[in-house]
């Protein structure tokens, strides 16, 4: 069985419940979180539960978006030695640069 991942709805962590059914069986330990009342499917709901489809679709696009900032900012550090950076260019290698860092 692998580890399951924190509730999806509201991050708190997850129980197994498999000692009282015969499927595996994951829910949501805060009884005010629709994350509580669990399905089972095909696989069962620690398959389940663990799929995230729009975490990974979101991860990937932020990996391709931190990709090109990265571009950015080496070129416009490139750019900047080289004298060349003009206004707007620094504007956006700053605006990237502050998005790697995790500001605004
Ligand atoms: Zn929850």
């Amino acid at each position: 069985m692998s580890e399951l991942k924190p509730c999806p709805f509201c991050g708190q962590p997850p129980r197994n419940d498999n000692a009282h059914h015969s499927y595996p069986l994951a829910h949501c330990t805060n009884q005010d979180c629709v994350g509580s009342w669990s399905t089972v499917g095909a696989g069962g709901s620690e398959y389940h539960w663990n799929t995230r489809p729009l975490e990974a679709a979101l991860q990937a696009q932020v990996d391709k978006l931190t990709a090109l900032a990265k571009k950015m900012v080496a070129f416009g550090e490139i750019w900047e030695a080289e004298g060349t950076l003009s206004e707007t260019e620094a504007e956006l290698f700053d605006a990237a640069r502050e998005a790697l860092e995790g500001g605004e």
